[in-house]
């Protein structure tokens, strides 16, 4: 995760020797001091996925493709919201279709945000499947169904509910937020994760926390109490930051401890 909440998103995802950003909501400048920072070049990148329209999630994709000829997937919606100029390779991503990139299946599913046809995504590897899910009002059947089986989930964990309620944000903008079509909460993510949690997560990677209404601390200790009251206490939490870069989550590792403990 190079970088996450409110002032800009960008996940880096790596098989072998192909790479992909999903989400290129910092600077194209940033994008490429925090690519260079953990050893790509960004002329290494295939492609940038962009998830929705919103500013935090698009902000340097345009300029980053044009640099290095990457083409640029998103929903038609997302496109038509994001109103972009000059997106000279752009890529339809049909919610209803799979993508092959960087020999790695992605299934998107459209989910509740107040953008259009936003998308999280199951990204199937070789060492197990991803569960990627950043801006989610809420997580829904087809979402949870969509991660079933999931080794890692990399998903909003955006405010305290209580903190939210006596946020110096607005009212309106405050009753977004905890809407459906809003953000996800600590407690939204913990109870998700007391009642449906499957049993092959083996890491949660926690996202686009608000530096408003919530504390790095205080999200992963939600998450945490979440797992130990179901008896998962094993599961690893990871949560990212807006400023920096945070811990790659290798799937090559997690893959062999598992094969370790089976045998
Ligand atoms: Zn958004
Ligand atoms: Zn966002």
């Amino acid at each position: 995760m190079l970088g996450s909440g409110s002032g800009g998103n960008a996940t880096l995802l790596s098989h072998g020797n192909a790479h992909a950003l999903v989400d290129a909501g910092l600077s194209c400048r940033d994008l490429c001091r925090r690519l260079e920072h953990v050893g790509v070049e960004p002329g290494a990148l295939h492609a940038i996925v962009v998830t929705h329209a919103h500013g935090d999630h698009t902000r340097g994709a345009r300029l980053l493709s044009r640099r290095y000829g990457l083409p640029v997937y998103s929903t038609a919606g997302a496109l038509r919201e994001w109103r972009v100029s000059e997106l000279q390779d752009w890529r339809e991503l049909a919610p209803s279709r799979p993508l092959e990139l960087c020999g790695l299946r992605f299934e998107p599913c459209v989910v509740p945000h107040d953008a259009s046809e936003t998308v999280a995504f199951r990204i199937d590897t070789p060492e197990g499947a991803v569960g990627f899910a950043t801006d989610v009002g809420a997580i829904t059947a087809e979402l949870a169904a969509l991660f079933r089986g999931c080794r890692v989930l990399v998903i909003e964990s955006n405010h305290a509910e209580d903190l939210l309620r006596v946020s110096p944000y607005d009212a309106a903008t405050r009753s977004r937020i905890a809407s459906d079509a809003g953000h996800l909460s600590n407690e939204a993510l913990a109870a998700y994760v007391r009642g449906g949690l499957g049993p092959d997560v083996r890491c949660i990677v926690l996202m686009h926390l608000s530096r408003v209404n919530n504390v790095p601390e205080l999200a992963e200790l939600t998450c945490r109490e979440a797992l130990d009251a179901c008896g998962r206490g094993d599961v690893q939490v990871v949560v990212t930051s807006q400023d920096k870069v945070a811990p790659p989550v290798d799937l090559e590792t997690w893959a062999q401890r598992c094969l370790k403990e089976a045998v």
